[in-house]
């Protein structure tokens, strides 16, 4: 639903202010068209039917993995492909994964969207969407946690981003239980950090120094780690929030005893927790590191004082798990 077009829709037919806020309420609680929002006139929601579709995304795909995970394509107006997941968590969690952007701009060489065109930044209606989609095929079960580890780079489109997490409680889903994930872009953080919204933040490191980061990420080169760890100390000394750390393990790469220690040299241990994740096979060059070789990993680090968890990996077998988001255009 395109919020900016129906806010203009709703001042053409001069109707009162308070209208956008009551569909944007039903559409919220989950409704699938106007016809269902009763307290709106007939004619009116007959109108908008035309003038503004309800959906404006077309979901052209859904994929169901055994573990309940569900992965929706779909396009914009404009035929631009995004992904957007649903998981669901033995504790009752329901968590969903959004995309910010179509593609990504960033070619981390460990991950399949970075393999793929970029597109452009979505618009907030079209980050709303995706969590509007996934909360009506969610089985009626509330949404409780949201993350934006879909498509694209969140930082570098921040202000929509924040815009949509301002939306998201209404759908159920608290600012603290909502992650903002980045590969380091210092600008975001430092605005994120600013921001009135307190949601966390989720660092991508995924190695423990300058050289190896750089060739995993090439946007190591623009923003070094030893700066990027610094603005996310800032972040947690103005917010008080933990930063996640995600690293994903690659046998042989990062995966070390010793790089398991330099790790811990470089984190402040008040100020982050890392976020062990089993590498997603993609079309890449990586091996996964085994399931001994992440524990002992994350034994390494705790034995160093560093808090770690190992991340369930969800929806590998339909490429819904981390890093998998990839369509061929
Ligand atoms: N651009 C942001 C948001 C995407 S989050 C960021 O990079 O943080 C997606 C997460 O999945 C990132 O932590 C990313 O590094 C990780 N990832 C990418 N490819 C992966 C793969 N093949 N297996 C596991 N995790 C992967």
């Amino acid at each position: 639903m395109d919020l900016v077009a129906l806010k203009e829709a709703l001042a053409q037919r001069e109707q009162p202010a308070f209208r956008l806020g009551q569909v944007w309420a039903w559409a919220a609680r989950g409704a699938g068209g106007y016809a269902e929002m009763t307290d709106l006139p007939r004619a009116l929601r007959e109108e908008l039917e035309h003038a503004v579709p309800f959906w404006r995304l077309e979901v052209e795909r859904e994929s169901r993995a055994r573990d309940g995970t569900l992965k929706l394509l779909m396009r914009t107006a404009d035929e631009r492909p995004i992904e957007a997941v649903l998981m669901r968590f033995g504790d009752g969690r329901r968590s969903i994964c959004l995309s910010s952007q179509s593609g990504c701009p960033l070619t981390c060489r460990f991950c399949a969207t970075g393999s793929m065109r970029f597109g452009r930044n979505l618009s907030v209606s079209e980050m709303l969407e995706q969590a509007l989609a996934l909360r009506q095929r969610s089985g009626g079960g509330a949404l409780s946690n949201a993350v934006f580890m879909g498509m694209g780079e969140p930082m570098l489109n921040l202000e929509n981003v924040l815009e949509v997490c301002r939306r998201l409680p209404d759908l159920g889903i608290t600012h603290r239980r909502i992650a903002v994930s980045t590969v380091g872009w210092i600008p975001g953080i430092e605005q994120l950090a600013q921001s009135d919204m307190p949601v966390r933040l989720a660092l991508s490191l995924h190695a423990p120094d300058e050289a190896l980061r750089t060739e995993l990420m090439p946007v190591n080169e623009r923003f070094p780690l030893a700066d990027v760890l610094a603005a996310c100390r800032d972040f947690y000394a103005r917010r008080h929030r933990r930063v996640f750390v995600e690293y994903v393990m690659l046998a042989g790469v990062n995966d070390r005893y010793e790089q398991a220690l330099q790790l811990a040299r470089i984190l402040d241990h008040e100020a982050f927790t890392v976020n062990l994740i089993p590498y997603n096979p993609t079309d890449g060059a990586f091996q996964g590191s085994s399931r001994g070789a992440i524990d002992a990993f994350r034994g390494a680090l705790e034995a160093q004082g560093v808090r770690a968890t190992v991340r369930l990996t969800r929806g590998r077998e339909i490429d819904a798990a981390c890093g998998q988001l990839a369509v061929s255009a």
